[in-house]
């Protein structure tokens, strides 16, 4: 039993040695009285495990231990994993689960492992799981578990690719195809063709309200059904009609990973199958092949050994249709393909979904849905196999041994593959840190490109494409490793996507690029290159580390030919700010005068608290339009001859600790400096407050005018609002996620006074510092310094300053205010959009949206009261837009 081996559907009938020594086993105490559906736990466990060593085995592996010594078994208990059952009435899941180790926690344990439901769940469920958490059901998955949805789909494909989705009787969805339907009957008749018709409750499910018609005209219209050909020739079992209930586990789908089990079930009819007439269209027994209806019948035989029974393995009948000459590899190269071709249809729906639910979710990172399909298949008398349907949640019923031994196998064998280990919790909430810090860096820096010089630009690409490059070798190796351990672990399952024969998997991801334009239109072609790059293009670890390598080759280059005489980039603003004025005469004047002038001008202008200053353009001309000679000498200090504006420069940026020692320097007088620098500060503070006053935080897609309606409103509204925001702000979102925020606002905060104050170090600014402690006063107590803020005495944040004995000015003081406000406003906008990202119909965007010239790059949080909404917005494609404009910085907040 331990040597567990993968075996190829074709060799079905030649299953594992083990299993059928695992057969025996149970067989032998079935027949010893000792066999019985529902016996408790303990039996039943005792009956089935096959030994004590066995089962260590396997919990050494989960849990990741190896010393199973008693005295480590207190320690062994405080890190089992976890397993939230409440959602499922299956007894045979649950042993299972503590067969291999997990333990089963209370109901209301939201953090389990695992979480085991019968009933599909909510997306919102799915966001809420935690990346260590799995989940057996994926989002979207309906749109091939519903009977209609399925038809639809195939048909959309069947368009595209009549030969390889021609594996459904055909299907005729109801209202909307009745007169389709009418027309194909009345075709038949004047061919004088007869045909029988089974119609089927869209959404129905164990043969509910199933009927089938000799006339076509006879199937009620009005009705949610769909409607099929009758397969009116299938292959017999023993005389009686039968359908395959195939296993499917799919463990991902970012990249998409399909196994199907080596094993299934045979369901039998209970009466002997007569082609369809008028008089026995109505007999259940006959035509239906679930258990559920067939159980009632007088006739259904419980299988006791492997060739009787209602339910027979599929291992049984491999084992048959061998011995009558039937291409048992065909059928099951077949019946896989049939599988595979399904999934790819649904695959843009469920990664759309998934993606929706889990945004920024790295692929490398492991899947927290998976899922165990109950694929339906009837086999007509030339052998060719048909899909019927598929079930999301398939019975994991245990009413007779057969059903145990499959379904029991089916289930230990799907843990084993999800390969959840204790240490997940740990790592990847670790990563997920690292990720979101990563992620905040990378949109900082994002906004400087469109200020950079070739040179600048060119190494940026190269930081870029390095970055990626590592990304990709990351996942390449989680892809090689979690493919190792697949191999290892498969049980009785094998993986058929992606497809280890290369010309198949060419043809499937010709199939998936497809499925993609055809379902989600417009954004089909954007996922093309994806695919190809994940699933048929797959670079080795070698080609990527030689780029990386090359990489670095490039940054290299790059380095000397700045060393070669090209200045060193001062900082540039960034591009977060809020525009600029246009620019006066005089200033432009200015402008064109030598570096040294413009840099004195500029001063003067802010000390004498003239016009409102344009330092963007005058700090981008002094750098490219002056000699170098100049520029060095700007960059690195003045001459002294120079000594008001001298003393300006040094005040603006030497911080405070180092006023003596610049004193010492300039030799000037102690006090005449100090009241310099307080005037000084004073004005630039002043500055400060009049950029911060300008700022407003932008609504993606919507204009300043329209933010500051949105915001009035929700004012006007605040009733209503107040206790969503509050479970917004204090409870969905986590402290990283608060934050981010927060950090919408210190960020551009923080260019501001970059700009205004012209210093690179502005965290040792006094003002910054101030502003510091008011952004993390907003973050005390998980969210609730803000949150106060919003209750009608909100000012609770200034004693942060009462009890200091700095002392506060009038400046700086308002200047706290405003930063508040703006992150009042943040929150309330951010709530806002993740109200209306959920919201929002996910309707695909069309080519022209996708090809559309609004540029992302430099769209700011806080633009100027100037800015423009994007040209072509449109609020159906808000939450598109949404995810790739704000993904980085608000990832995860919807
Ligand atoms: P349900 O979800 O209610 O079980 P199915 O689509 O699985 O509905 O159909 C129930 C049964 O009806 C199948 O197991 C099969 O025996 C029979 N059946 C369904 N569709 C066809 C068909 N097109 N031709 C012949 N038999 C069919």
């Amino acid at each position: 039993m331990t040597m567990r081996q993968s075996t190829s559907l074709s060799s079905l009938s030649s299953v594992d040695k083990d299993y059928s020594a695992q057969s025996h086993y149970t067989r032998n105490n079935l027949l010893s009285g000792q066999w019985q559906s529902k016996v408790p736990e303990r039996n039943i466990n005792r009956n089935v495990l096959v030994s004590e060593e066995y089962v260590n085995d396997r919990q050494d592996r989960v849990i990741g231990k190896s010393d199973r010594s008693a005295g480590q078994k207190k320690k062994k208990k405080k890190h089992l994993i976890t397993a939230n059952l409440s959602g499922t009435r299956y007894d045979v899941v649950r042993q299972m689960v503590e067969k291999l180790g997990f333990s089963v926690t209370k109901d209301d344990d939201l953090g389990a492992y695992l979480i085991w439901n019968d009933s599909f769940v909510s997306m919102d469920r799915i966001s809420e799981l935690k990346s260590y958490q799995r989940m057996n059901h994926f989002p979207g998955m309906g749109e091939i578990t519903r009977k209609d949805a399925l038809a639809r789909n195939l048909l959309r494909l069947q368009k595209a690719f009549p030969d390889d989705y021609n594996f459904i009787p055909k299907t005729w969805i109801l209202p909307t195809d009745h007169s389709l339907l009418l027309g194909y009957a009345r075709d038949l008749k004047a061919k004088k063709k007869q045909r029988t018709f089974i119609a089927k409750p869209s959404n129905g499910a164990q043969g509910h309200g199933i009927a089938l018609y000799k006339n076509a005209e006879k199937i009620p219209q009005t009705e949610h059904f769909i409607v099929q050909e009758y397969i009116d020739k299938p292959l017999l079992l023993d005389g009686y009609k039968f359908d395959l209930r195939v296993y499917v586990l799919v463990t991902s789908c970012d990249p998409l990973r399909i196994f199907l089990l080596n094993d299934g079930l045979v369901r039998l009819c209970t009466e002997k199958y007569v082609p369809p007439s008028d008089g026995n269209v109505g007999r259940l027994f006959m035509h239906l092949t679930n258990y559920s209806v067939n159980k009632h019948s007088e006739t259904y035989e419980k299988s006791i050994g492997v060739d009787t029974g209602s339910k027979r393995s599929i291992k049984y009948l491999n084992d048959h249709l061998r011995k009558n000459d039937y291409d048992v590899t065909l059928l099951w190269k077949n019946i896989s393909e049939m599988i595979v071709k399904t999934m790819l249809v649904a695959e843009p729906h469920i990664l759309h979904a998934y993606r929706m639910c889990r945004p920024g979710q790295s692929p490398a990172s492991d899947s927290v849905c998976f899922e165990v399909l109950g694929f339906d298949f009837m086999i007509d008398r030339k052998c060719r196999p048909w899909l019927i349907e598929i079930n999301r949640s398939p019975s994991f019923g245990t009413d007779e041994k057969i059903d145990y031994d499959i379904k029991s196998s089916l289930i230990e064998d799907t843990l084993h593959l999800l390969n959840i280990k204790v240490s997940d919790k740990r790592r990847n909430l670790a990563n997920m840190k690292a990720e979101a810090q990563k992620r905040l860096f990378r949109t900082t820096k994002k906004g400087d490109t469109a200020d950079m010089t070739e040179l600048e630009k060119r190494r940026h690409n190269i930081a870029k494409r390095k970055e990626e490059l590592k990304e990709q070798l990351n996942r390449v190796r989680k892809a090689t490793a979690r493919e190792d351990y697949e191999n290892r672990n498969l049980g009785r399952f094998r993986r058929i996507f992606p497809s280890d024969d290369k010309i198949r998997q060419e043809k499937y991801c010709n199939l998936l690029m497809t499925a993609f334009s055809v379902i989600l239109s417009g954004r089909g072609a954007a996922m093309q290159k994806e695919i190809l790059q994940t699933y048929n293009n797959r670079l080795q670890e070698e080609d990527i580390t030689d780029q990386i390598e090359q990489c670095e080759v490039d940054e290299k280059e790059g380095r000397i030919f700045t060393s070669q005489g090209r200045p060193p980039r001062i900082p540039k603003p960034l591009t977060s700010m809020p525009d600029n004025l246009p620019v006066t005469a005089e200033q432009c004047q200015d402008d064109d005068d030598d570096s040294d002038d413009q840099t004195e001008s500029f001063n003067k202008r802010i000390l004498s608290g003239g016009s409102r200053s344009r330092p963007q353009s005058i700090h981008q001309r002094s750098n490219s339009e002056s000699p170098p000679a100049n520029k060095s000498a700007g960059a690195t200090g003045r001459p002294a001859s120079n000594t008001s504006l001298q003393r300006t420069k040094s005040l603006t940026r030497i911080p405070a600790g180092n006023k003596t020692a610049s004193s010492q320097r300039t030799g000037i007088d102690e006090n005449i400096l100090s009241s310099m620098v307080k005037e000084r500060e004073e004005e630039l503070t002043k500055k400060t407050l009049t950029a911060l006053n300008e700022m407003r935080i932008k609504f993606p897609g919507k204009s300043d005018a329209e933010a500051d309606n949105l915001l009035d409103r929700l004012h006007e509204n605040m009733k209503f609002h107040k206790p969503r925001i509050a479970s917004y702000w204090l409870v969905k979102l986590d402290s990283i996620k608060r934050r981010k925020v927060i950090d919408i606002v210190r960020s551009n905060v923080r260019a501001v006074i970059q700009r205004i104050w012209k210093c690179s170090d502005i965290d040792s600014l006094r003002l910054f510092r101030i502003f510091s402690r008011v952004f993390n006063r907003l973050l005390w107590s998980h969210g609730q310094g803000l949150w106060n803020c919003f209750a009608s005495v909100g000012n609770s944040w200034e004693t942060i300053f009462s009890k200091s004995s700095e002392c506060i000015s009038e400046n700086e003081m308002n200047s706290c205010r405003r930063i508040v406000q703006l992150c009042k406003d943040c929150l309330l906008i951010v709530y806002q959009f993740a109200t209306e990202a959920k919201a929002a119909p996910s309707q695909p965007t069309s080519d022209t949206e996708e090809q559309s010239p609004i540029t992302y790059n430099g769209y700011s949080y806080l633009p100027s009261r100037e800015a423009k909404p994007p040209p072509t917005w449109n609020p159906q494609t808000f939450s598109q837009r949404y995810s790739k404009l704000y993904q980085s910085k608000v990832e995860g907040m919807t």
